[in-house]
């Protein structure tokens, strides 16, 4: 059912988490644009600029490790400036409640640990953007060394353990899911009652697999989303407004 207005969208919305016992969010970019960070498939997105770089291509080639960081460094003011916003506080307010036990997110940029959200509780399916990493041996490395070799070298450095290639901590098309997240996501879809898809078009997968297993286990789904998505037809409440303005209600102390 789409919610007839912002109105009586937040109002059924307020009825549902009542009733909930265990919510399950999972977000995509769209709850970060109000923080400033651009979505992909919005106009004026990141891929209306930019074509992602595969993982393979990035392997393969020493000019697309260095295109991929130049990417990187240009949008680090960008999430270096971002705070939460509503969407994020308000789920970290119903986290503190008890209500929701952890977050599922395709987002890369930190921003719900940031929102007071405990690290372990923020299954990132598509990594984090704010920190690197070895592809080989997987030891981290923060931006900061990354910069200085690439400043100095004029290239993207290798791991100084192993040697082989170092890049953001992120899941880029091509490269393969990490198992944990997957598993924990999966168990926390199967066991809620309600799940509530937040500013993802749910178009990139096996991510977009969640909605409809949470769904499938006995979960209601409600989807938030200014466009609409492909599976607004199985959810139990679709409200397409503006995430801020229909989550800001619900932040709490
Ligand atoms: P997407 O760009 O495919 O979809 C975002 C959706 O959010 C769009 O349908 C858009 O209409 C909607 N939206 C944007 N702002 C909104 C707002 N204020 N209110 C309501 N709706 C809004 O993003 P996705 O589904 O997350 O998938 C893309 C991939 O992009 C993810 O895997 C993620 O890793 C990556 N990504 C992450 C970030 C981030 O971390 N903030 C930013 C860009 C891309």
């Amino acid at each position: 059912m789409i919610a007839s207005d912002l109105r009586s969208g937040v109002e059924r919305l307020g009825d549902m988490i009542a009733a909930a016992k265990t919510i399950v969010p999972f977000t995509g970019a769209g709850i970060s644009t109000e923080c400033g960070i651009p979505d992909f498939r919005s106009p004026g997105g990141v891929w209306t600029r930019n074509r992602p770089i595969p993982f393979e291509e990035f392997v393969a080639s020493q000019g697309a490790r260095d295109e991929a960081w130049r990417r990187r460094f240009a949008m680090e003011d960008t999430f270096a400036a971002a705070k939460p916003g509503r969407g994020h506080r308000a789920l970290a307010s119903l986290y503190r409640a008890g209500k929701v036990p952890a977050v599922i997110t395709q987002n890369i940029d930190n921003l719900h640990q940031n929102s007071g959200i405990a690290p372990d509780d923020v299954i990132e399916l598509h990594g984090n953007t704010t920190y690197a990493r070895c592809i080989g041996c997987g030891v981290t490395y923060q931006l900061d060394w990354v910069k200085q070799r690439f400043d100095a070298d004029g290239a993207a450095p290798d791991c100084t353990v192993c040697a082989e290639p170092v890049k953001t901590a992120t899941v880029s098309f091509g490269q393969a899911m990490p198992e944990d997240a997957m598993q924990r996501a999966t168990e926390l879809s199967q066991h809620c009652d309600l799940f509530i898809a937040i500013g993802s078009s749910l178009v990139v997968w096996p991510a977009a697999g969640f909605p409809m297993m949470a769904k499938n286990c006995g979960a209601r789904l409600v989807i938030i989303n200014r466009e609409p998505t492909d599976q607004d037809d199985s959810a139990d409440l679709v409200i397409r407004h503006d995430i801020g303005e229909t989550l800001g209600p619900f932040v709490g102390n």
